[in-house]
């Protein structure tokens, strides 16, 4: 049976089997136990998929990643304790010393450092694009070591949409895969798999936990990128691999061989696992993600067209108004809204942002975005301080910008924060 969305939110992942429990247990165990050592060995040798230890796979974080595969349609999925890790594994499961990445411009900040600085001390080059470039622009940035593109589906902060369907096209037209950091929309307002991607990444500390609970991530692969077809490109994947006895992962896990590999292979090497613990409050946050986003949207629409006429906004940016720059992208990928994020500044600059954020009363100051409480972050003194001024505008993260999370309180005490804080600028 094909199950709607809103469904397999609460029962993909975990199907319990007569007389098991109703909720997904908590395997909080490192290890597993062998009757003998033969038998353990075979999953060493990866002919058996048995559960041996935690850092390569655990029953509960695997029934989690499945629920993820399932809402964002793809074939496999692994679990990583945060978001970096996960974007950091994406790039590296296909990319190594030499190659080049190729990678929107307006994404997260971590994303930015990580893709311009860390990869690059590795020997990873980048080239920067901007999310709306024509074909063109983008077929301009590639040389014959790319081996992979990068986006963010909604960016944070700076809410430029991705031109997902374009990034893809041109990707394949080139013969390496699309990676899209979906966190923002969630699987519930796009699946970057329908119109494209080949990879999808996560940060789940954001909507999908929810309840700001726990750091994590999960990388998404959709099963449709042909490895064996650009087998001179990828060999790492369709070769045998030294690092397995010589097995190849194509051969070995099929459609799901760049999960198996990054298993196999950047968990067993690198670690970065969630603890079963964070996995299962992931999960109960995912049971309600199609309720709270709805919530989380339809509030920050209220927000924004609150704040669109208010005399002390100077500016507004959120891609669900009309007149925004990013309106007809929003339009075609994020038809039934976008996210609970709203930017924007307010006039005065730097000194009167403070002060508004300081006024407010429902809405705290934290380094966090997309939870249930209502918050706000000015990223170029924070997420982004890193960052140079033309890094910045690159990104979209203007100096004054004030990053606005809406949460899922009553939107009439929300907007009667903001009345107030406004007020007193
Ligand atoms: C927060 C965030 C990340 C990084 O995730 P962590 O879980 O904080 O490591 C990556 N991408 C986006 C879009 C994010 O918002």
């Amino acid at each position: 049976m094909t199950k709607n969305i809103n469904t397999k939110c609460i029962h993909s992942g975990w199907v319990p089997k007569n007389k098991e429990p109703r909720q997904l247990p908590i395997y909080q165990s490192t290890t597993f136990k062998f009757d003998s050592s033969l038998d353990m060995a075979k999953c060493f040798d990866l002919e058996d998929d048995a559960y041996f230890y935690t850092r390569l796979q655990n029953p509960t974080n695997d029934a989690v990643a499945a629920k993820i595969a399932d809402l964002e349609g793809g074939v496999a999925a692994i679990l990583t304790s945060s978001g970096q890790a996960a974007t950091f594994f994406s790039l590296i499961n296909i990319c190594k010393a030499g190659d080049h990445i190729i990678s929107s411009s307006a994404i997260y900040g971590g994303s930015y450092n990580l893709i311009a600085h860390t990869l690059k001390d590795f020997g990873i080059d980048s080239t920067f694009v901007e999310p709306d470039c024509s074909p063109e622009e983008l077929q301009a940035a590639f040389t014959d070591k790319t081996r992979v593109v990068f986006g963010e589906t909604l960016a944070n902060p700076a809410l430029k949409v991705l031109d997902i369907e374009t990034f893809a096209k041109v990707a394949h037209q080139n013969n390496v895969p699309l990676i899209v950091d979906n966190t923002f929309p969630t699987p519930i307002k796009c699946r970057p798999i329908e119109w494209g991607a080949d990879i999808v990444v996560h940060s789940t500390t954001k909507y999908m936990d929810g309840h700001a609970t726990s750091v994590g991530g999960v990388v998404v692969d959709s099963g449709n990128f042909d490895w064996q077809k650009h087998s001179d490109l990828f060999p790492d994947l369709t070769k045998p691999a030294e690092t397995y006895h010589g097995s190849v992962f194509t051969d070995l896990f099929g459609k799901a061989a760049y999960i198996g590999k990054m298993t196999t292979t950047l968990m067993r090497d690198l670690g970065s696992i969630p603890s079963p613990q964070n996995s299962f409050l992931l999960n109960l946050g995912l049971e309600t993600l199609h309720l709270r986003v709805q919530r989380h949207c339809e509030n920050a629409n209220k927000v924004a067209n609150y704040l669109k006429d208010h005399e002390k906004i100077s500016w507004i940016k959120y891609p669900d108004l009309m007149g925004d720059e990013d309106y007809d992208l929003a339009k075609k990928y994020l038809p039934d809204g976008s996210s609970g994020v709203v930017i924007f500044g307010v006039k005065g600059g730097r000194d009167a942002a403070t002060k508004f954020m300081d006024n407010l009363e429902l809405a705290s100051i934290a380094t966090h975005v997309a939870d249930a409480k209502t918050c706000v972050l000015h990223p170029a003194s924070t997420t982004h301080r890193q960052m140079n001024d033309s890094e910045l505008e690159a990104a979209g993260v203007k100096p004054d910008l004030i990053r606005f999370s809406v949460g899922i309180e009553d939107v009439d005490d929300i907007i009667a924060d903001l009345s107030q804080a406004l007020a007193k600028i």
